[in-house]
């Protein structure tokens, strides 16, 4: 505030020399009557203090910025004082030495005129303002005082004129000060507006508006020799946290989760919330190696457990981490990197913290590939639906077929659906191709014996799409095939992310006599609550139980507990990927009523399928026979 004041001093330079131009010029006019040595003395050393202030005037206004208030007041004050005392004494000096009449008007208006304007110019110093009035005033009250008779009423007038400016100088510079304050809190209000426009409540950190503001600072302050690392991180399972403790054990996560970065984070890094529950942090790091320990230590802060809504917590967070120049030249290159890198994290789930690299932009360019390729495969009939048989492990008769996507690209060959679904399912594509294949594989289905029935694999994305339930039944009913023999594979994963919708769906279709399994079991959440919401009637344990290199005792208790619990709950247990007899006669002394896998057939196509059924119908009707 004070520099503010002392700033209105030189505000306004030329009305300082106009001022002083007119002193110079009343000056000039008094030595040329007066021929007075006093008045010559007076009048020059008012003229060489005007030329100074103003010199001094002119080169302040460009620099007042780079002093300091006091040094400022001060020069201005020496200035403004020994000018007041020049003009008020070449006033009374012409009084005294008694000048001619209109040399004396001249020099007393002048005086009197100066002080009252320089009064209202300066109250925003009103010392200043005052001291410059009395100084101009004074010496012409005092010689009337002195010189009694008229003078006295020169003197009355004086005091009276001065007492009257002062009080209107002090009601100025009230009025001033109060601007300045509302001025300097409507700044201040903006300034905290502006914080909190760029600030996530939850967190108190960065929004995204925030963070690439910040990332820009950064970016800008970057030395030649350093890079900026950006840290993309996504709390896993953090939707989970979200549905079953509550919003607000939600936010408590999201708290402590930007706590503990903020903790691990080098003090000048941007962090930012970038939406629910995903974290950036861009630092400046002096190479690979420190962003790598970076990471580290953002993993190793975050994955400690916690209690949240008196439950024990393990936040994990995947992260993909991108380099600045190495990876990108600019932010959005560097974001754009980052969030590839961070989606083959997610996909990987090796370790926590994956790095960018070409590679990825490659995978990327194949996926784009495949997105469009596949638009067109469905019209172009390259895609194709196999069966693969679920056989009784008591009968060893085929109870169900799967329907198993196939896709035989005319120039990248056989396509794995591992490969094409994830991209489906990312595209929205998968909602076209599923109802496709819903619709073949039930006009497939329709063609086989009665008892045999029929898998589809459903995709969560599939399920949410809207009339997802209506869209099935209308395949269902175009191939007149009884809605008691499909059966929906559907995996654990769907049950995290929308409960409302999707028991809605599972619902509709269980009335009309769909019936539901539960797919790969034991490789998601495995929460058994929403075995017992919805109506299964099957459970598939996934094949890493059963063969494969993680195999063994543990697997074993695995199948057995999950085959009791399929017993109690009266559901069939299937034994997904079965190569050999001995996985077959374990997994059936577990307690599985059903198999299915390469030992009892691959995937074949629809004529094949059809010819196995009948090769069995007709083994069965020989067994009949030589028993009869
Ligand atoms: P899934 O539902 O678990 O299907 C079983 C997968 O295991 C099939 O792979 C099948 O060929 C394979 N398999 C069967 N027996 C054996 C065995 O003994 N050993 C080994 N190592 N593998 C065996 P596929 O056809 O490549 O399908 C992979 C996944 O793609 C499926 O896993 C399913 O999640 C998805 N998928 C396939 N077709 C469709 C579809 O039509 N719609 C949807 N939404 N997803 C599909
Ligand atoms: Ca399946
Ligand atoms: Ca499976």
């Amino acid at each position: 505030m004070r520099r503010k004041l002392a700033e209105t001093l030189y505000s306004q330079p030329a009305s300082l020399i106009a001022g002083s131009a007119a002193g110079v010029a009343c000056a000039g006019a008094a030595m040329s009557v007066a021929e007075s040595r006093l008045v010559d003395l007076a009048a020059g050393l008012l003229i060489l203090t005007a030329l100074l202030r103003v010199a001094v005037a002119t080169w302040l206004s460009h620099r007042a910025g780079q002093r300091d208030a006091r040094s400022i007041e001060t020069i201005y004050e020496i200035g403004a004082f020994s000018y007041g005392l020049m003009v008020g004494a070449l006033a009374a000096t012409t009084l005294y030495v008694g000048a001619p009449a209109y040399a004396q008007v001249l020099t007393v208006a002048y005086a009197f005129a100066f002080g009252v304007g320089i009064a209202a110019r300066n109250a925003g110093r009103p010392a200043v303002a005052i001291g410059q009035l009395l100084l101009a005033t004074v010496p012409t009250a005092a010689w009337g005082l002195a010189a009694g008779g008229a003078g006295y009423a020169l003197a009355a007038a004086s005091v009276l004129i001065v007492f009257s400016v002062v009080s209107s100088t002090f009601d100025f510079f009230r009025t001033l000060r109060e601007q300045i304050i509302v001025a300097d809190t409507s700044a201040l209000m903006a300034e905290k507006m502006r914080e909190l426009a760029r600030t996530d409540v939850v967190t108190e950190l960065l929004n995204r508006d925030g963070l690439n503001e910040e990332a820009h600072r950064l970016l800008m302050q970057l030395p030649d020799e350093r890079k900026l690392a950006l840290f993309w991180l996504d709390l896993e399972r953090f939707k989970e946290i979200n549905d079953t403790l509550g919003h607000q054990a939600g936010d408590q996560v999201l708290a402590e989760a930007a706590k503990r970065i903020r903790r691990a984070a080098p003090g000048d890094a941007a962090i930012s919330r970038f939406g629910g529950d995903e974290f950036i942090v861009v630092a400046s790091v002096a190479d690979r190696g420190e962003a790598e320990h970076l990471a580290q230590a953002l993993d190793t802060e975050i994955a400690a457990p916690t209690r949240v809504a008196g439950r024990r917590i393990e936040i994990c967070a995947s992260m993909g981490v991108a380099l600045l120049p190495d990876d990108g030249p600019d932010l959005d290159s560097l974001m754009q990197a980052a969030d590839l890198a961070l989606y083959h994290a997610k996909v990987g789930r090796r370790e926590a913290a994956c790095f960018f690299d070409r590679a990825m932009t490659r995978h990327l360019v194949r996926k784009k590939e495949i997105e469009t390729d596949l638009r067109a495969a469905i019209q172009r009939d390259e895609l194709s639906i196999f069966f693969q048989p679920i056989v009784d492990l008591e009968t060893g008769r085929i109870r169900t077929f799967e329907a198993l996507v196939r896709w035989f690209h005319p120039e990248k060959g056989e396509l794995r659906p591992d490969e094409f679904i994830p991209v489906a399912e990312e595209t929205g594509v998968i909602i076209t191709l599923g109802n496709w294949i819903t619709a073949q594989a039930a006009r497939a289905c329709a063609r086989w014996p009665e008892d045999v029935t029929l898998a589809v694999n459903l995709s969560p994305v599939q399920i949410r799409a809207p009339g997802a339930a209506l869209g099935i039944l209308a395949a269902l009913r175009d191939a007149q095939l009884d809605p008691r023999r499909l059966e929906l594979e559907v995996t654990e994963s769907l049950f995290i992310d929308d409960d409302a919708h999707t028991a809605r769906f599972i619902e509709e279709l269980a009335a009309a006599g769909v019936r539901f399994a539960l797919d790969d079991f034991g490789t998601g959440y495995s929460s058994l609550g929403y075995i017992n919401k919805f109506p299964f009637t099957k459970i598939k344990v996934d094949r890493s139980f059963v063969s494969g290199p993680n195999t063994g005792k543990n697997s074993d208790a695995i199948i057995r507990a999950v085959a009791e619990m399929g017993t109690t709950l009266g559901m069939d247990i299937v034994a997904e990927g079965l190569e050999t007899l001995e996985q077959v006669q374990a997994v059936r002394d577990a307690g599985c009523t059903l198999g299915q896998g390469y030992y009892f057939s691959r995937a074949v196509p629809d004529y094949l399928a059809a010819m196995l059924l009948s090769q069995e119908r007709r083994g069965c009707e020989a067994e009949r026979l030589v028993a009869g």
